[in-house]
Order: C-alpha cells, then structure tokens, then sequence
C-alpha cells in the first residue's frame, strides 16, 4: 500500500466521522469506527473507559518502554455553516475543534504502526468529552494509567492560522486554567425615588468590575501571565426600580498553580470587600466550566518533540513557543498523572477554532501521522 493510498483513505475516513459528529460522552458511533480500525491494524483493544473511550495497544521487540498518545474525538453543539460536501448531517453539531482530525490522524499513525518497527509498547488513547465535561480527568479516575501505565504520554491540537504541520511546542507551562466565576451581589431592592431606602447592587457591581481590573495589574508579578475576563452581568429590569440582585460571570484564565491560587483568593477578596463597602453581600460560586488544571509540559519529552520537528526540516524559530497557550485542554488532567508533552500542529490559513465555517486541514493526514510515526520510532528506539 502507498503512502498516497493511505493518505486519501483517511481523508474518505475523516469526512466520514465530519458528516456523523457526536457530542461529550455520546461517541458510540465514533469509538465504534476507532476500535474497528484498530483492530484491522492489529492492536488489541480496550473499549468503554469513560463510557465511550477506546485504547489500542500494540507491543513489538523486548523493550519495557510505554508510550502514549492521546486523540480526542467530541464533537460540539454548534451549527456548520461550511456548505461542504461532507458537513455535519445534524443540525447543532459540529465537529469545529478538528477533533476528527486528531481521531483520525492517530487511526493513520496505528496503521503506520503496523508496518513501522519500534521496541516497546504503544496505547493509542482516543479519549471522548474534551470540550467541557473532562473526559480526560474521567478515565484517569477509572485507571486509565493503571491499567495501562505509560513513561511519557503525548496529544496534540491543531492551530489555525499556523503553517500547515507546523508544529509549536515548549517545555514548562503550556495550556491554561480556566475557572468560571459565578457572583450574586445581593442589595435590598427599593424605589428609585427613595434610594437611601434601598441598597444599591448595581452601584457595588460597578466598582467591583473596575476594581477587578487591578487583581492582575497590581498582584501579579508582571513576567507572569493571567486573565480576567467579567462576560456577563445582568441585573434590573427598569430605570426607576433598584433591583435586590446583580450577578456576574467571570472567567480567569492562569498557567501556572501558584498564579491560579493567587488571583483566585484577589478575586474573591476584591468582590467581598467592594461589594461590603456599598452594604452589599457577595455570594461567589466556583466551579461551572469544568475547572480544566494547568497543563505543564515534561521538558524532556518537550525536546524529544522539538527534535523530531527539526529532525523533519522545521524551522526552529517557528517550533519554539514564546509562551503557553492561554486556551485550556482537559490533557492537562492527564498532565498531573503521568509525563507528559502536548503541543500544537499548524493547520494552516484556517477559521478559527469553534468557528462555525472551521474545518481541519487535511493535507495534516498525511503530516500528522508521519510526525507521529517519527515520534514514536525516537522514543521507542530499535536498540
Ligand atoms: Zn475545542
Ligand atoms: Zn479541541
């Protein structure tokens, strides 16, 4: 079989999972194609980790060497506005994260895997519910790394707007924590001609909004990186009432464990303390959003990846990351398990993640396997 061959296979194959996305936890049909694939490529399989997830193991020589690589395969509720042939056939679905593109760029890699030699052991790890529920964190709790433990596990993600199969990596912090911040700042309602009647939430959620603007600028050390982000706030229904409540959303996105532990107890003190000094109480409530950790990056499988990069003629000035992502990834949950590395693979002049007219790229089916075949083949060595 050629290259070639391979490669326009697992095109036919990814449009297929495009046309068919399912959502966090709900992957049946997909885990289904991925142990299917699996098998045909001789690894023995290992179905319902998390309910839909799937691991493939392969073994070759006599080295006691175990590597993982991790592909997430949700989908999200979002509505395809692509018009390509092989758009999503459910309305409100959408695979906009190319997460069939990283199901299938490892389903290529198995298939390498068959005919490539390496002394070890390999567990391809497709993982569902990335995007908001933690399927990562959920198949780690059921003994993910028991069951099969790894020496160094390895993911990775597309990046519009990157040179197609680029790919961007760093050892240390990578991805970011997100943490999503519900606030209630409870007043006494009262009419808007007899203020000193009432007291004032929206005035207290005001200031607590401006105040919120120093927790990074006046707390953190200026070389780090946090944000704070207020995305909602809703309160009052007329101009002459002063409503009871105002709620805030507040998202904070950090990299570091340190940084996430500061900002969050600056938060929680600047909204106290404003919300008290107009008479107010604030009620934070932590935790919608998933709580996705960190992610921090082995240093020694960091430069393992960025080898292999150069090693396939990349450009060092290109591969080498000024700073971690600020998006956040549940691997990061795996992370705090096992060694780990993830970095990002170019997809080119593309929309956006999450874009509704996004699509992945899929000259990367035949980049992203070959990436991971060379990966695989320099940390599993033929001695
Ligand atoms: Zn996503
Ligand atoms: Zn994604």
């Amino acid at each position: 079989m050629t290259v070639h061959t391979d490669s326009s296979e697992l095109v036919a194959l990814r449009h297929d999972l495009h046309r068919h996305p399912e959502l966090q936890f709900e992957e049946q049909r997909t885990a289904a194609l991925v142990a299917r694939e699996l098998a045909a490529a001789g690894f023995a399989v290992t179905t319902g980790i998390a309910r839909t997830g799937v691991v493939g193991t392969l073994r070759k020589g006599t080295g006691r060497r175990v590597m993982g690589i991790r592909a997430d395969m949700d989908a999200l509720p979002i509505h395809e506005t692509t018009n390509l042939p092989y758009a999503s056939v459910t309305p409100g679905k959408m695979h906009a994260c190319g997460h069939d593109g990283h199901t299938t760029m490892l389903i290529g890699l198995a298939r390498r895997l068959a005919r490539t030699e390496f002394d070890g052991t390999v567990h391809l790890i497709f993982q569902p519910a990335e995007e908001g529920e933690g399927g990562a964190r959920h198949m780690v709790e059921e003994g993910l790394f028991q069951r099969f433990p790894c020496d160094g596990v390895f993911a990775l993600h597309n990046i519009p707007g990157v040179g197609a199969g680029q790919v961007m990596v760093r050892g240390g912090p990578i991805t970011a924590a997100v943490d999503v911040l519900n606030v209630t700042i409870h007043g006494v309602a009262g009419h808007g001609a007899i203020p000193h009647r009432a007291v004032d939430p929206v005035v207290a959620a005001a200031a607590a909004v401006m105040a919120l603007q120093t927790a990074v600028s006046r707390n953190l050390d200026p070389l780090d990186a946090a944000v704070v982000t207020v995305g909602a706030i809703n309160g009052g229904v007329m101009a002459t009432a002063i409503p009871e409540a105002v709620t805030l959303k507040i998202g904070l996105r950090t990299v570091t464990p340190d940084v996430r532990v500061l900002m969050k107890g600056r938060i929680a003190a600047l909204l106290d303390g404003q919300a008290k000094s107009f008479g107010c109480r604030a009620e934070l409530d932590w935790g919608e959003g998933g709580d996705y950790p960190p992610g921090f990056n082995d240093p020694g499988l960091a430069a393992l990846v960025r080898q292999t990069a150069l090693a396939m003629g990349q450009d060092a000035a290109a591969v080498d990351m000024r700073g971690p992502f600020m998006f956040s990834e549940d691997f990061a949950f795996m992370q705090q398990v096992v060694r780990a590395c993830y970095f990002g693979l170019g997809n080119g002049d593309s929309r956006a993640l999450h874009d509704p007219g996004y699509d992945f790229n899929d000259r990367l089916l035949e980049l992203g396997p070959a990436f991971w075949q060379r990966l695989v083949a320099n940390f599993l060595p033929v001695p």
